[in-house]
This record gives structure tokens, sequence and C-alpha cells, in this order.
């Protein structure tokens, strides 16, 4: 079983691969450079674990890149059976100062990039008959943020696609769900300000944030046959930030 995970060089998406790959899965890592898997020991780890891994570098934002990385992906492991768009960005900015480009950039990486992956890898998934498709959503597409109109636009437009998806493949015996992160230590979120960090802490009842390794094991529930009748769902893993 083979499993492709988007901007898996770090952070959350480098946990969905160690967490995957201990659950037996080989691994198709995707980032937007090479660089990102140089001083980084993701890849060893991997293969450690005696599954097959490989790296193709794309730009998950256009269609093209996606095309020729799904299909080296096929060619070189055989099938892709879990499909996790983990690739994101922020641009945060209160919407008054936010530039045109940095709405666009982040619909085009955060949105654009999950139909592009999800349209070219369920061809494959639903010529064999099975896949599980797992999508990054966030807590802040569904609550909203101040500061972040193009990164909340983005998380909730995953959530209607993740839904519509489900229904249009259900009956190929594809699932799509999504997770919802709330505040989870990486480097996406190390780039707050310390006042934000502590405003969300506040909010947060189990009072921490939350761990990649704590969004993998959901990940893993959803990429394997223990979820095999769920799909359209949206598990928020966020420590009770919105109880
Ligand atoms: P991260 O540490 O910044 O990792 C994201 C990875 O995606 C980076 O390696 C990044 O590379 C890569 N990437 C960016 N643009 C790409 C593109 N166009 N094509 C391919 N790869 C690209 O972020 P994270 O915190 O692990 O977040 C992972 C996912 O969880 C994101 O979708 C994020 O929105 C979501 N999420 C995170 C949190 C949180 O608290 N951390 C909460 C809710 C949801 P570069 O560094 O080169 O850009």
């Amino acid at each position: 079983m083979v499993a492709l995970i988007t901007g898996s060089a770090r952070g959350i998406g480098a946990a969905i691969a160690l967490r995957l790959a201990k659950d037996g899965f080989d691994i198709a890592f995707n980032d937007i450079s090479e660089a990102m898997f140089e001083n980084n020991d993701i890849l060893d780890k991997v293969r450690a674990l005696g599954v097959k891994a490989e790296v193709f570098i794309a730009d998950v934002s256009k269609y093209s890149q996606c095309e020729d990385m799904a299909k080296a992906v096929k060619e070189q492991f055989g099938s892709i059976d879990v499909l996790v768009n983990n690739a994101g960005i922020t641009r945060d900015n209160l919407m008054a100062r936010m530039t045109e480009a940095d709405y666009d950039l982040v619909i085009a990486v955060n949105q654009k990039s999950v139909f592009n992956m999800m349209k070219i890898v369920t061809e494959y998934m639903r010529k064999q008959r099975h896949g599980h498709i797992i999508n990054l959503a966030s807590v802040v597409g569904v609550y909203g943020n101040p500061g972040q109109v193009n990164y909340a636009a983005s998380k909730a437009a995953i959530i209607g696609m993740t839904k519509t998806v489900a229904k249009e493949l259900g009956s190929r015996n594809v699932t799509c769900n999504a997770v919802a992160p709330g505040f989870i230590h990486t480097p996406m979120t190390d780039k707050l300000t310390e006042e934000q960090k502590q405003k969300m802490l506040s909010m947060i009842a189990m009072k921490r944030y939350g761990e990649p390794e704590e969004i993998a094991s959901v990940v893993s529930f959803l990429a394997s046959e223990d979820s095999s009748y769920v799909t359209g769902q949206v598990i928020e893993i966020a420590g009770g930030l919105s109880i």
C-alpha cells in the first residue's frame, strides 16, 4: 500500500509520513524544493522502518506539476492508495492590509492544490475501486481567525470539497475525510507572536498545544481499513479549542 503526502519534508506532513510508514505504507514524499530534504533525517527514519520511500518535488499549486508527480509515483510504486493533502502556507495580515497577491497565493497553495491532487489521483483510485483521501483543513476554516481571511477561505473551501468528493466517489469505495487541527507545534506556528500564542492557549480546554504526532495518529486511522465506513467527515484535533 502506498501513501502520497504533500508538503511532507517537515512539520505535520513529516509526522504523518513516519506514522504511515510505521503502519506499513510505502511513502511518496512531496515538497516544493529538494532543499527541504537536506539536513533532514525524515527520509532515513522512514526507510529504516523497512518500507520504500522516495521524494517527488512538485509545487502542488501547479496542475501540470501534480500530473507529472502522480504519474511518477504510479510508475515507481505501482499504485496510490492514500493521498494526504497536507501542503499549506500562511501569509497573515488583517484584511485591510492584505495584498491581493498574498490572498491569491494562499488560495493557490492551500486550496487549488487540493483540487489538483484529488482530481488527478482519484482517476487511479476510481479504477482500482479503492482509496482514502485525507485533507488538512483547520479550525480556522470552521471558526475564522482575525488576520487570516485568505487562510480561513482556503480551509473552509477544503471542508466543502471534502464533503463533495466523498459524495461523488463513495460508490467507488473511495473515502474522503478532513482533519481540522487547532494549534500544533510546527515551523508554521513558530512564526506567531508570543501574544498570539498565549491568546490561543487560553482558549484550549487541554491548556497545551498539540504535537504533529497527534494529527498523524488520526490520519493513520482515516488511512486504515478501520475507518472503511467513515467518509465526508471533518475531525477536529484541537484539544477542546471549540467546546
Ligand atoms: P509547515 O511546517 O510549514 O509544513 C508545510 C510544508 O508544505 C512545508 O515543507 C512547505 O515547504 C510545504 N509546501 C508549501 N508550499 C508548497 C507547495 N506549493 N507545494 C508543495 N509543498 C509545499 O506546516 P505545518 O504546520 O506542518 O502544516 C501542515 C498542514 O496542516 C498545512 O496544510 C496547515 O495549513 C495545516 N494546519 C497546521 C496547523 C498548525 O498549527 N501547525 C493548524 C491547522 C492546520 P516550504 O517551507 O518550502 O514552504
